[in-house]
């Protein structure tokens, strides 16, 4: 098995058997032949479960896809003792009554019937509609692995077939389990800081401290993640800046607020 620079190494299960080119096990002793391009064959199962992002993933999901940071995910309610960061109730993440530990995590949105909201349909087939952007865990799904330092994997595994694991798929999945691990690595150092700090503890508090530190990591440009206003306010603003359109002469109206970009407005309820 490869082992890479951060000594990640991908466990063999029942269900996620290591098979060569041509499908056939890479050992004797396993209860189930393994399927290559399971995937392919899957109704998107995992795309149901709950999927937790790191800051640093939340970020490149933002900048790949265009689109500011709350665009495609929330803060949910979370005690997990390394990822989860302080974070005060708010009534646009959870309701009033809901119980708040006042910590949080940041997870992808959810349709209403628990799938992923980045499941496109194409003809009868349900398939990522961002694959280049998905998450850590969307990428190291369903294999467990093993490096220097700590091992991990998914708590339960959703596939309908053996996961066959062929020597390409296996580089891959190593490489994507090495950067989950820098990825989630600088997300704890980063909540740990943001924890021992001194508050305001608000969405915008939080996302002004953690975009631009995920940002230089990633070498990216944190703008347009950190975008303020809705789609028609940036818009507006992009062309008034470069003169396509003149200011109003008079305004006679109020201004609109300009919230936090794309922040939900529809708290979810925990259990949703
Ligand atoms: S990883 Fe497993 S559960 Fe997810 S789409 Fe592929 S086969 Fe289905
Ligand atoms: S981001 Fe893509 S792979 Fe991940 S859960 Fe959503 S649809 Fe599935």
């Amino acid at each position: 098995m490869a082992e890479d620079d951060a000594g990640v190494v991908l466990l063999p299960q029942p269900f996620t058997p290591l098979a060569d080119a041509e499908g056939q096990p890479r050992s004797r002793l396993v209860p189930y032949r393994p399927v290559l391009g399971a995937c392919n064959l899957c109704p998107a199962r995992c795309c149901r479960l709950h999927v937790k992002l790191s800051v640093l993933d939340a970020v490149h999901f933002a900048v790949t896809l265009g689109v500011p940071l709350f665009a495609g995910l929330r803060p949910v309610a979370s005690e997990d003792p390394e990822h989860a960061f302080r974070l005060d109730r708010d009534p646009r993440v959870v309701p009033e009554d809901a119980p708040w530990p006042g910590t949080a995590e940041l997870e992808l949105l959810r349709r209403p019937d628990g799938g992923c909201h980045a499941l496109v349909q194409v003809g009868e087939h349900e398939r990522c509609g961002v694959y280049g952007a998905r998450p850590s865990f969307c990428r190291t799904y369903p294999v467990a692995w093993r490096a220097t330092k700590m091992e991990g994997g998914p708590k339960v595994i959703m596939c309908p077939v053996p996961y066959g694991v062929d020597p390409d798929e296996e580089a891959r999945i190593t490489a994507d389990v090495a950067r989950s691990i820098r990825l989630w690595g600088a997300h704890d150092a980063l909540v740990a800081e943001w924890n021992a700090g001194p508050g305001p503890f608000t969405v915008e508090a939080f996302a002004a401290f953690a975009v631009p530190r995920a940002a230089e990591v990633l070498g990216v440009s944190a703008a347009q993640v950190l975008a303020q206003g809705n789609r028609e306010q940036r818009l507006y603003d992009a062309m008034l800046e470069a003169k396509v359109v003149k200011p109003p002469r008079f305004q006679l109206v109020q201004a609109p607020a300009r919230p936090f970009a794309d922040l939900p407005i529809t708290p979810l309820r925990p259990d949703e």
